[in-house]
């Protein structure tokens, strides 16, 4: 029989788990201190409870799942984690370095359906979705590595592979455990949601009120070109996106990051910067350009560093909230839109 995982049930479960055992109330708190608080993946380390019970926990419990199967790390300190799933399913993790304390990149699906044309995590096709208990291990195990480290984990962001809201329930209930006290306790204010355009979900999630702010891969500001490189677009046009996207910030108070991958030649000259301006003016909003990180398969190449800085100009000069997003791990392929979840024959890793 398969042993429960521990990630995946709240306080009260844990509580409702433990009763089993006979063991007084209190065990439960210090056990869900060990995992949430104290980072353990083994009951051996739990000193203060009683070794006849760490052993009876190890006989019909776990901590997580995860198999690291590799790491890579990269020159400018980004860390990529792969990992095995209980289906023998991989999934990629990485860790962005930087000043203010690291971010980690967290994956949502095993493939996915939206199918964009830059984007390598789509390549092949959707497999699963994970459940909210692999999303959060990734996290965790990150937290770990990194206090190996002397580090701390500082943000988190949605933009891994798979598309967050077309894996909604199990999404909500990571961000439900994320923020939960008794459990990881960390404010949605740290988090970022980064999503193709799913207009439906956005507006649920606006229903939600959370205060976790929200990313849209834009890359394009008409409907033409938009469609061509994201799928979704023939059914969730531009301008409705950007709607749905006001009504978040309307109803959360927080600014929507707009992401605008610059491809060579496609959507990177001063007439597209201007068509974006025009989608965008007046809004309180951040438009984040990402030099494109190439795929070796796929067709398109990053913009010159010329064309990127003419395009932000062109935004600034507008009185857009304008930044490039620094280009971190592509020499280990774990850059947005790297991660494909392969173990063997990724054509980008040496
Ligand atoms: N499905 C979600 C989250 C995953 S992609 C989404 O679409 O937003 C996370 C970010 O990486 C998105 O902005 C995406 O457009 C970007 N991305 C995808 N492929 C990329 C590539 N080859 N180079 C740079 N960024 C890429």
């Amino acid at each position: 029989m398969d042993k429960i995982n521990l990630l995946a049930l709240n306080a009260d479960e844990v509580k409702g788990f433990l009763t089993r055992f006979g063991e007084p109330a209190f065990r439960a708190n210090q056990l869900l201190d060990w995992i949430w608080r104290k980072n353990a993946d083994s009951f051996t380390e739990m000193s203060n409870l009683p070794l006849v019970l760490r052993r009876q926990l190890a006989d019909v419990a776990v901590i997580g799942i995860l198999k690291l199967l590799r790491t890579q790390e990269s020159k400018d300190g980004t860390v990529k984690l792969l990992f095995a799933l209980q289906d023998g399913q991989t999934v990629e993790t990485v860790i962005l370095p930087y000043d203010i304390g690291n971010s980690v990149c967290l994956s949502t699906q095993v493939g996915c359906k939206m199918g964009c044309a830059f984007c390598a995590s789509g390549m092949p096709g959707f497999i699963r979705n994970l459940a909210q208990e692999e999303i959060m291990e990734q996290l965790l195990f990150a937290r770990r590595i990194e206090q190996a480290r002397g580090r701390r984990v500082k943000n988190v962001v949605l933009m891994g592979s798979g598309e967050p809201l077309d894996n909604w329930d199990e999404v909500l209930a990571f961000l439900q455990a994320v923020n939960d006290p008794q459990r990881l306790g960390m404010s949605l204010r740290h988090i970022t949601l980064s999503t193709a355009g799913l207009i439906p979900k956005i507006l649920e999630l606006a229903a939600k009120k959370l205060p976790l702010n929200l990313a849209v891969s834009l890359h394009a500001a008409d409907n033409d070109l938009r469609s061509r490189l994201l799928p979704v677009n023939k059914k969730y046009p531009v301008e409705e996106l950007v709607a749905a996207c006001d009504q978040y910030t309307a109803v959360t108070g927080r600014r929507v990051t707009y992401e605008y991958i610059l491809l060579d030649n496609i959507n990177d000259r001063p007439e597209h910067a201007r068509r974006l301006t025009e989608l965008l003016r007046g809004r309180l909003c951040h438009v984040n350009l990402i030099p494109l990180n190439p795929v070796a398969e796929l067709p398109y190449r990053p913009s010159p560093p010329g064309r990127v800085k003419t395009f932000a100009t062109v935004l600034e000069e507008a009185g857009l909230n304008v930044t490039v997003r620094r280009r971190l791990g592509s020499d280990i392929a774990a850059a947005c839109g790297q991660l494909r979840n392969l173990f063997c024959g990724d054509p980008n890793e040496g």
